[in-house]
């Protein structure tokens, strides 16, 4: 099959127009110009790697906690038809047992469209100082045997957990976490600028969602927002839909960390994709207000809406470049993940990709080679 677009996001640079020919589940060949004997032309188009969403709670109105296995068909064709071709099932603070059979059913997870990578379990070991909309009642310490009796258990299905590392005990999970090659994450956190950036020396490689749930800068106590700057390497999360951070704010972490320190995140919740009304967001009540926001009965932020396409319409409209935008949410949290073959369009690398129309939106999603949204 050969795809021609307007403009292709390749590995190296890129094609103005250009094509790609894909054999299998591979892209095989990328040049410049769309051939003839092309099967799908988008003129107007724009052929970026397949997003990967490190953060997906839920969407099309299937909350992760809380679903059944046939449920996960509709959430991976709804984050297909966003242009994501992977993503992290995210579970968020809640009873142990509840965890635990929400892991039992994404385990069993059948191949759908956008691909089940992994879990991201967003606590239960978080600061209840900066707990956003987990449930208070459920957070654990991090020396906690229970949770560590539960990660050990779910490995490796778990690629990343998100732990306040000033908790007693924090350190010590970071290197069992970083040990096993689960990615270790900072956030929801108290965390001091000294205490964050010992984390990030002990092996931690990722600050979730930037700036949200997390000690804010100080100029003398820079705090975990410093610390994850600061740092030479770790990946900062980001959610870019315009009300978790301002887009000022989003433009200096792009200009500190440039697009290999930045992943896109979309943090959706079941209300993603849906009309207006009321949902659950890890089985707390939400409702989605007129400006689209999740918030729990007390106006916490809970999660997003947002798709990833969104996310990168919203960053060029705030001035990050295109080119820029779209590898802050494909190849960063691919690298992040060790995954060598996905997050850009070379010879050999798998052929997980979207188009986008002049209006940014995805017109066609190919997983693997295979179309799970739009024809070509
Ligand atoms: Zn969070």
């Amino acid at each position: 099959m050969i795809i021609g677009a307007g403009r292709v996001i390749a590995a190296e640079s890129d094609l103005v127009p250009g094509h790609l020919v894909i054999e299998g589940d591979r892209v095989i060949a990328l040049g410049a110009a769309i051939p003839s004997e092309a099967d799908g032309v988008f003129p107007d188009g724009l052929i970026v790697p397949g997003f990967i969403d490190l953060q997906v709670n839920g969407g099309a109105g299937v909350d992760l906690l809380d679903c059944r296995r046939e449920d996960l068909a509709r959430l991976s064709a709804y984050l297909a038809s966003t242009g994501t071709s992977g993503y992290l099932a995210t579970l968020i603070t809640a009873p142990l047992e509840r965890i635990r059979a929400a892991l039992a059913v994404l385990s069993g997870a059948a191949a759908g469209a956008a691909e089940l990578l992994g879990v991201h379990l967003e606590g239960p070991v978080l600061n209840p100082a900066r707990r956003g909309a987990h449930d208070a009642s459920w957070l654990r310490a991090a020396d906690d045997q229970e949770v560590r009796r539960l990660l050990d258990e779910a490995l490796p299905l778990i690629r990343l957990v998100t732990l306040a590392p000033e908790l007693a005990g924090g350190d010590a999970l970071i290197e069992w976490l970083t040990a096993r090659g689960v990615v270790a994450a900072l956030g929801h956190s108290e965390a001091t600028y000294e205490e964050a950036a010992q984390a990030f020396a002990r092996g931690a490689r990722m600050a979730t969602h930037l700036f949200n749930g997390m000690r804010a800068f100080h100029h003398r106590e820079p705090g975990m927002v410093g610390a994850a700057l600061d740092d030479g390497s770790c990946v900062c999360g980001l959610i870019a839909d315009g009300v978790h951070v301002h887009p000022a704010a989003v433009r200096m972490a792009f200009r500190l960390l440039g697009p290999d320190r930045i992943a896109l995140v979309s943090d959706a919740g079941a209300a993603a994709g849906m009309p207006p009304g009321k949902y659950t967001a890890g089985g707390r009540p939400v409702e989605v207000g007129p400006d689209g926001v999740p918030r729990l009965a007390d106006g916490t932020l809970a999660g997003s809406v947002l798709r990833m396409d969104q996310a990168v319409r919203n960053l060029v409209r705030w001035g990050i470049p295109l080119r820029d935008a779209v590898l802050a949410a494909s190849r960063t949290p691919a690298r992040l993940l060790g995954l060598s073959d996905r997050g850009g369009l070379a010879p050999g690398w798998r052929a997980d990709l979207a188009v986008l129309g002049s209006d940014g939106r995805v017109r066609l999603t190919l997983v693997a080679g295979r179309p799970v949204y739009g024809q070509p």
